[in-house]
């Protein structure tokens, strides 16, 4: 026993040794059942030689304990590095011979399971730092991170690794929530499953079916409450697969689908918003009537990226017309041209093209450009100046953009450049707000509409009675989902399936009368997917991390160990 750089033997020394000998085998794999023979510092790395502390061991066949050594043989396993050098161990292995006499086995070899597996060549901790590598990076940048830290291996060992773990599926989860993820986005869909009671991920299934859902939900009875959205594929997989669980459509999904009915009947409505959005531009402002025939248009500038964006837009729009003319299915038009459901559903009930959404910033260029109006009107036309001005109201808009829309009035004001039919076109078609920018604002309570959407809102009502109560019906909806006003519940469901409701959001409570029992149940008790949303941004996270090359089975395990 000893360390092969000290050699001395007097007494102190020795106990000193052994003190230190003591204090290294700490730092084993597992010290109650190796101890060391020797350490050897060299430059490449550290070698100890161990041997099991045990004079027996058990036949692995029988079971029965051994003391009978028959011979030695050494075995190599690579260890974690100590201070940045490698480590391997040398392990003594003995063989016994089984001494009861009716087993088949003669002679064995000793196992150290807590250290290393029967033919493994590294040491189990040393394959668990390399699995949270491979987990962390996969392959070939794995395969670098293990050897600048001193525990080299190979890419393809570091895969392996994470396909031998094992991921265990909890026994005991009471309440699920079932929603859909993007494997790929718009083509392909899995289905992500929560315990919404412990708040983790349980498990992920490779495809958005009733048939995989089914046949999950077949291997847990001991669920009683399921959430999900009101998709066919999950209600038929929940109530086949789980008849004993109560169904609960998720608000979230219940609000989205209401605001998608909405979107639909406003796209419907297409001539009506355009008409209302063409009177409440064209009003003059009350202070300066005079300014109307310069009045500037609002419209945010098209740059030749967006009408490249539109055409193409267009283009896809006509070709989900043309197709679903031809009698090809929604799902089938999705997949050829690859394009969302949802999208082609939108397409196929609009009347005419639906515009794309302004963006976000409109409102607040919207209300600088108010200001900027009044002092062109006023007679300002210098740009840096008007830059400062803006600032010192506290607008945050800078000088190019400023020049740029000075520059326009300035063409405008000269009346030459721009034809007027040119403009009407122009501003009909972009001016005008998107359906589901619209329908947010229909959603809003009155006291939170800005001033002009207010108006906006109120025109686009009083010219279409249809709107006007698909409004107050949307909104009457919605005021049941989050305060769970149960009692109101049949009321509404009876005018918004009453015959002079817009076809779309009879279509929605047709839906939701279908499904009854899982929106009373969403009014009811308090489980909702909100949590799953999370679920899912962390797998995409992940997904991502793996450069989409990942197979499903290595995301899987991935994300349900990282849970
Ligand atoms: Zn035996």
């Amino acid at each position: 026993l000893g360390f092969a750089c000290l050699t001395h033997h007097d007494p102190t020394r020795l106990l000193e040794e052994m003190r230190l000998s003591v204090s290294v085998s700490a730092l084993l794999p597992d010290s109650s059942c190796l101890q060391i023979e020797q350490v050897t510092i060299q430059d490449d790395g550290v070698v100890i030689s161990v041997q099991a502390r045990s004079s027996t061991s058990c036949c692995p066949l029988c079971g029965r304990a051994s003391d009978r050594v028959h011979s030695q043989y050494t075995r190599r396993l690579a260890d974690l590095p100590w201070h940045g050098r490698s480590v391997r161990l040398q392990l003594h292995v003995r063989r016994f011979f089984c001494s009861v006499p009716d087993c088949t086995r003669r002679i064995f070899a000793e196992r150290l399971s807590a250290v290393a597996g029967v033919h493994a060549r590294t040491t189990n901790r040393l394959r668990e730092a390399h699995c949270l590598i491979a987990m962390a990076l996969r392959g070939e940048p794995g395969a670098r991170l293990a050897k600048s830290l001193a525990m080299a291996t190979s890419p393809d060992t570091l895969l392996r690794r994470i396909q031998g773990l094992s991921v265990s599926v909890p026994s005991s989860i009471r309440v699920l929530g079932v929603d859909d993820w993007a494997w790929r986005r718009r083509q392909r869909y899995g289905t992500i499953l929560c315990d919404l009671e412990r708040r983790c991920p349980v498990d992920l299934l490779r495809e958005r079916t009733a048939q995989a859902l089914r046949d999950w939900l077949q291997q847990h009875p001991e669920i009683q409450v399921i959430s999900r959205d009101r998709g066919d594929d999950y209600i038929k997989g929940a109530t086949e697969g789980a008849p004993q669980a109560v169904q609960v459509a998720d608000r979230w999904h219940l609000l989205r689908n209401l605001r998608d009915a909405l979107v639909r009947t406003l796209d419907r409505h297409q001539a009506v918003v355009r008409e209302a959005s063409r009177t409440c531009a064209v009003k003059p402002a009350p202070q300066k009537p005079t300014q109307l025939v310069a009045e500037p248009p609002t419209t945010r500038r098209l740059t030749a990226q967006s009408e490249s964006r539109r055409a193409r837009r267009l283009q896809r729009f006509e070709e989900v017309k043309q197709l679903h003319a031809h009698g090809v299915s929604q799902r089938v038009i999705a997949e050829r041209l690859g394009i969302h459901r949802g999208t082609v559903r939108r397409f196929v009930h609009a009347s005419s093209f639906p515009e794309r959404a302004q963006r976000r910033y409109r409102r607040r260029a919207d209300s600088s450009t108010a200001y900027l109006r009044r002092r062109w009107g006023e007679g300002c036309r210098n740009a840096a100046r008007l830059t400062k001005e803006l600032e010192v109201e506290g607008f945050n808009r800078s000088y190019h953009s400023v020049r740029r829309q000075v520059a326009r009035w300035r063409r405008q004001d000269g009346g030459a450049v721009v034809a007027p039919g040119a403009l009407g076109r122009r501003r009909s078609s972009i001016t005008r707000p998107s359906s589901r920018r619209i329908s947010w604002l229909l959603l809003k309570t009155d006291d939170s509409l800005e001033p002009d959407e207010r108006e906006f809102v109120q025109v686009l009502q009083e010219r279409s009675p249809e709107l006007r109560t698909a409004a107050e019906l949307a909104r009457e909806f919605r005021e049941i989902i989050r305060q769970r006003k149960k009692e109101a519940w049949s009321d509404w469901l009876v005018r918004a399936r009453a015959p002079e409701t817009a076809k779309e959001l009879r279509t929605f409570a047709d839906g939701l009368q279908k499904d009854e029992a899982a929106v009373q149940a969403a009014l009811t008790l308090e489980w909702s997917n909100g949590q799953v949303e999370g679920q899912v941004n962390k797998l995409k996270t992940l997904k991502r991390q793996m450069y989409g090359r990942a197979n499903f089975d290595l995301l899987r395990r991935r994300f349900l160990r990282a849970r």
